[in-house]
């Protein structure tokens, strides 16, 4: 499969309906690459109707989240701490305040 060209992800069209990047092929048709591939650190996109294929240059901070699953549960566990943690200062410096 030949190499066809280097593409930054901002010049990339985004569906956020099928979560899929894609840039025009010269063969009419498109490069597509999923969103959840780039996530995975697969950063080439090909096109289903020739043998072209691009890379695509991205930092995974440019990519949109992907939708919640299960691996999810974790990190929503730290944001409830997080946000006890944050209430719990805020009482304090009422408090501060208050006093003052
Ligand atoms: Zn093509």
């Amino acid at each position: 499969m030949p190499l066809y060209e280097e593409i930054e992800i901002e010049d990339m069209d985004y569906d956020p309906k099928t979560m899929t990047y894609s840039y025009p092929c010269p063969c009419g048709d498109r490069f597509k690459v999923s969103l959840e591939d780039l996530w995975d650190g697969e950063d080439v996109a090909d096109c289903q109707s020739c043998t072209l294929y691009i890379e695509v240059i991205y930092e995974e901070v440019d990519l949109p989240p992907l939708p919640d699953d299960s691996d999810d549960e974790e990190s929503t566990d730290k944001e409830k701490t997080l946000a006890k943690d944050v209430t719990e200062a805020v009482q304090k410096l009422s408090v501060n305040d208050n006093k003052a």
